[in-house]
């Protein structure tokens, strides 16, 4: 399993880099990718912390393990900026803060994120389905999550997405060891969600796609 979106001490997780890699080895996990919250101001130093060493602690847990950044609030005319700057400065994977329903997330971040062509909106709340049809031409990944608040419109999302072919992708926000959901609750949540065991296999497919592009193989 990947969790394509998690969080250390950089940010509000509770967990140094090392820990929360071994911690995900250990309940089973092939990938992570590491995406503190960033805008503008923190981006270069939260990828300078990890782009050297995530190989080597991927290496160190028999995983791949990508450098990222979830931006995180940044008004939505400063999106493609801040996207830039993460890829500038080594970023692996580029994940947005959606607007969940249960934080103020400006209205059109969504939509532009997927205009800046991010690798994946999370949490994108009650996404419009003009959004959703934007992000299966863009092949920005939707994000369906294991997260108390964010996966409160799970199913909307699954909808949409089926609805107009838009990619998913499941993960955990993991922001401590708790959160490291088992294969069979993430499992189990992604069929409450509404899709099928194919469509969930498919979403996992998604995940091992942008690993393989990040790490080159
Ligand atoms: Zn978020
Ligand atoms: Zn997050």
């Amino acid at each position: 399993m990947i969790d394509l979106h998690t969080h250390t001490f950089f940010s509000d997780g509770e967990l140094v880099p090392a820990e929360l890699v071994r911690r995900a080895a250990v309940a089973g996990y092939t990938g992570l990718a590491i995406t503190d919250h960033a805008d503008q101001s923190n981006t270069v130093w939260l990828l300078s912390n990890l782009v050297d060493v995530v190989d080597a602690l991927g290496a160190a847990n028999n995983m791949q393990v990508l450098a990222g950044v979830e931006l995180t609030h940044v008004p939505p005319q400063m999106i493609a900026g801040a996207a830039k700057l993460a890829r500038d400065n080594g970023a692996e994977i580029i994940v947005v803060h959606g607007e969940t329903i249960v934080e103020p997330v400006i209205e059109g971040t969504n939509r532009a994120a997927i205009e800046a062509g991010v690798d994946i909106l999370s949490h994108p709340g009650l996404i419009s389905e003009e959004d959703v049809r934007l992000a299966a031409e863009k092949g920005v990944c939707l994000e369906i999550t294991t997260r108390k608040g964010h996966s409160l419109t799970n199913g909307h999302v699954v909808k949409l997405a089926l609805q107009y072919g838009a990619k998913l992708v499941i993960d955990n926000d993991t922001h401590g060891p708790g959160d490291l959901m088992s294969p069979e609750m993430s499992h189990k949540i992604a069929l409450g969600a509404g899709l099928t065991e194919a469509q969930i296999a498919a979403a996992r497919q998604n995940s091992a796609d942008l690993v393989a592009r990040a790490k080159g193989k």
